[in-house]
């Protein structure tokens, strides 16, 4: 039987699987099995930062994996702490909590608030998010994620989470009591379509936060670690989170999360009060490690760049409708379907993804000129021919 064979059998089929079987890859070049090359415009959904393989990247996990894999957390690791170092000097926060994924990521997140509020009142323990928004698969990050389509099947869940309309002001407002300990939302809602955020409503959420003392959660999962053409995309805005978590992209394609505190919660989760086995594994941490310290000022001008030449070329063709998202976290609704655009430009070498009813383009950072210009060229052609 081949790969795709033994998958079905074998797989829980909880993947709608796309018909191609990835062997190797080489920057934002993608090879499958029977030797077809693709440009990659997905980048395993924001995660291989610097592409497929990436030597550096390579070398950093490599030389890792040769002196120690794994280590439990009753004991310190260079990489570990450096990355925490790291990701606190870049962003003006004082304390990380390392985890596997985006979804655990966001519980410590949601654990930590909880905290919060609950030291002040056992009542303050509601948690407003977006309507459309995307936190994780686990049953508490389900509820936090404002999609009726994804709750189906899955009750009773976690309590305490209200939902509000993203961008509505009047909506939040009224949500707002002393019952409520933290907002929590994407910048850019990723998989809810690639719908940013107004400067208005992140200013008033801010404000509303300061206000209740409740806490400023921003869900960075997928807009962080440069994807958005700034480290975190919250720093666009001028806004100052109290929480941020971040997972996909910080690990250049190993499983690493992280949940980021500011001062005021240095000391919110003490010994004890939560944990995680693989979480801080020194070779995921020597990747990141890797990854952020080459997410510079000019990778992320040239991502910007680079993010202004998609647009351009596609902004004036009849077909396209609307570009939403900044950087290299582009949305595309066009007249044809996503996923009719998807399958024509799979055909014609192009590796692009979708989000509700946009084609939703997130390419490696370091993608080179010649591989942008070919995956730009069948994108044309797929929004006009699909
Ligand atoms: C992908 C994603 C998650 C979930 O991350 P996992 O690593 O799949 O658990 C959470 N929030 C956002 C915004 C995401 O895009």
């Amino acid at each position: 039987m081949n790969t795709k064979g033994i998958d079905k059998k074998y797989i829980m089929e909880t993947y709608s699987r796309v018909d191609i079987e990835i062997e190797r890859g080489f920057g934002a070049t993608l090879v499958d099995s029977s030797g077809k090359e693709y440009i990659d415009f997905g980048s395993g959904i924001a995660v291989n930062t610097f592409g497929a393989a990436d030597a550096e990247w390579a070398r950093a996990v490599g030389e890792q994996l040769a002196k120690i894999q794994h280590t439990s957390n009753y004991y310190y690791t260079k990489p570990c702490s450096d990355l925490a170092k790291m990701l606190c000097e870049r962003t003006g926060m004082s304390k990380v909590f390392f985890s596997n994924s985006g979804a655990e990521a966001n519980e410590c997140a949601i654990k930590a608030a909880r905290k919060y509020g609950t030291d002040k009142n056992p009542d303050k323990n509601i948690i407003i998010t977006l309507k459309n928004s995307f936190h994780g698969r686990t049953i508490t990050t389900l509820s936090a994620t404002g999609q009726e389509v994804f709750h189906k099947n899955f009750t009773p869940f976690t309590q305490g989470f209200c939902y509000v309309e993203a961008n509505n002001i009047e909506d939040l407002t009224s949500a707002m009591n002393e019952s409520v300990c933290a907002i929590m939302f994407e910048v850019i809602q990723g998989e809810g379509g690639v719908l940013p955020l107004t400067k208005e409503f992140l200013d008033k959420a801010a404000d509303l936060a300061k206000e209740y003392d409740a806490l400023l959660v921003i869900d960075e999962v997928q807009t962080g670690n440069g994807r958005t053409g700034k480290l975190y995309a919250h720093q666009h805005f001028g806004i100052t989170p109290d929480i941020f978590t971040t997972a996909k992209g910080l690990g250049g394609g190993l499983p690493i999360g992280a949940t980021v505190f500011s001062e005021k919660l240095s000391d919110i989760l003490p010994a004890g009060s939560h944990g995680s086995t693989f979480g801080g594994n020194p070779v995921a941490c020597a990747g990141a490690v890797n990854i952020l310290s080459r997410i510079d000022q000019k990778l992320l001008d040239n991502v910007c760049e680079k993010s202004n030449k998609i647009v351009s070329a596609l902004k004036n063709i009849d077909e396209v409708e609307e570009i939403t998202g900044m950087g290299f976290m582009l949305g595309i609704k066009a007249q044809k379907s996503a996923k009719d655009i998807l399958h024509y430009c799979q055909e014609k070498g192009l590796l692009v993804l979708t989000a509700k009813d946009k084609v939703r383009l997130l390419p490696p950072l370091n993608i080179s000129d010649a591989e942008l210009s070919k995956g730009i060229e069948i994108l044309k052609e797929a929004i006009k021919n699909a």
